[in-house]
């Protein structure tokens, strides 16, 4: 979530009726999370007015608030629009368009990998002749993942390379051939003929186009012109490791109708995950993995437990015994950079905070070495006692004062958060 756009949600949270005020507060909210998710205009545009004329139709969900019910609306026609959750991809041969950069010849290393361990025979080949190095790359890369590089004599042209890989892989009988072409930083009528002529002399079984996540507002009108000229079956974003939320793939359904196959999310030959269209429309949205939250909260900790912690925390009553069970429950939700990220509202204050496992683990370790009394009331926590507790747990005094430092802080940081949200604030989506 956005900083503004949680604060609005948390203050429509709480009104019960629908008023075209609050459709109108919460669709405005929507709007500047698609575009800062880089949307393309038009499709935000299309897309809100298909929203609104469902909100202002159908009755709201009687579990949610107006403003949750709205927002819950438009997550389900984003996931619907998004797609099925996981496209297989056709055996043959596949070509893989895209301008320089945006990480073909890395995807393609990447989906050898991931074919290959699914027991396909899968070879690769380049042809993109004018830069040299980009075909060492994929040879490079077909070494690490371990599936045949088919080079041929130099020389010759992208054409004829495609021509001549088609006719080894089919007399090998492969599954797949992943076919590198050559990008350029701009659309150019060259490139684009070169590429019609492979798609013709090859017959391909995909053309997937790879689109770079960063790519901003302009990003649609490239894909579209990929389109056009050579029809698509399939995108890879990649980049979905840094910042961008991801409203290409939005976008690309939207107006082009062309799915979304894979995600790339890092520079290793692992980092390609199916596409999930519910987290894409959540981060989209920027509300954060709200379901799956809620999903597993409730599978971690008891709600009367939670009730309990909440209610000492609203009293002001809270010990290292309930720090251990923050910590053991955060824990147990995954990776903390994660949960974080997925816990709307809160994601934008706590964005800057590195979380260290390791530290986590070490202040377990300190907690659990301290007596029943000494959990309960810190305070009695005196220098041979965090001598005796650093001893126990294999740290040091500093360490112990680290994580007394660290409780207070968390304290401190509680009653804070207690007056800014308002405890139970948490929105819920129903499943
Ligand atoms: P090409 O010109 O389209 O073939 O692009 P490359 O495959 O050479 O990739 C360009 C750069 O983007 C390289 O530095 C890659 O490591 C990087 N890259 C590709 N995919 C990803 C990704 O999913 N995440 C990140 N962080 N970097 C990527
Ligand atoms: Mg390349």
């Amino acid at each position: 979530l956005t900083e503004k756009f949680s604060k609005s949600l948390l203050r429509l949270r709480d009104s019960r009726k629908v008023t075209e005020k609050v459709v109108n507060d919460v669709l405005r909210d929507i709007r500047a999370a698609l575009l800062e998710a880089d949307v393309d205009y038009q499709v935000v545009k299309s897309f809100l007015k298909r929203v609104r004329d469902r909100v202002l139709s159908e009755d709201l969900k009687k579990s949610l608030s107006p403003a949750d019910s709205i927002v819950f609306t438009v997550y389900e026609e984003l996931t619907k629009i998004l797609g099925q959750q996981k496209e297989d991809l056709k055996k043959g041969v596949v070509l893989f368009v895209g301008l320089q950069g945006t990480g073909k010849t890395t995807t393609i290393g990447k989906l050898a990998h991931m074919l290959k361990a699914q027991n396909y025979n899968v070879t690769v080949s380049s042809t993109d002749v004018r830069r040299p190095a980009a075909m060492l790359q994929l040879q490079r890369l077909s070494e690490k993942v371990g599936v045949p590089y088919y080079s041929f004599e130099e020389g010759l042209s992208a054409v004829d390379i495609a021509k001549k890989a088609v006719e080894r892989y089919k007399k090998e009988g492969m599954d797949f051939l992943l076919l590198d072409t050559a990008g350029r930083l701009h659309v150019d009528e060259e490139l684009m003929e070169e590429l019609k002529q492979i798609k013709e002399a090859v017959k391909p079984s995909e053309i997937l186009y790879v689109a770079d996540a960063m790519q901003g507002q302009e990003a649609l009108n490239v894909a579209r012109t990929f389109h056009e000229a050579l029809g698509l079956t399939g995108v890879i974003l990649t980049k979905m490791d840094g910042d961008a939320r991801g409203g290409l793939a939005l976008s690309v359904r939207e107006a082009l109708g062309v799915p979304i196959k894979f995600i790339g999310v890092g520079e290793k030959i692992e980092d390609l995950e199916p596409f999930y269209p519910d987290r894409i429309a959540q981060r989209i949205l920027g509300l954060g993995d709200i379901q799956s939250l809620v999903e597993k909260v409730q599978q971690t900790i008891p709600e009367d437990e939670a009730q309990v912690l909440a209610t000492k925390v609203l009293e002001g009553d809270f010990n290292l015994e309930d720090m251990l069970r923050i910590i053991r429950f955060i824990k147990n939700l995954g990776p903390l950079e994660k949960v974080l990220g997925m816990l709307p509202g809160i994601s934008a204050q706590l964005k800057h905070i590195k979380i260290d496992e390791e530290k986590f683990k070490k202040t377990e370790a300190i907690i659990l070495s301290m007596t029943k009394e000494e959990r309960r009331n810190p305070k009695i926590i005196n220098m041979s006692r965090k001598q005796r507790i650093a001893r126990g747990s294999g740290t040091t005094v500093s360490d112990v004062n680290r994580v007394l430092k660290e409780y207070e802080e968390m304290k401190r940081q509680m009653k804070k958060l207690k007056g800014a949200l308002g405890l139970g604030t948490m929105p819920r989506l129903p499943r």
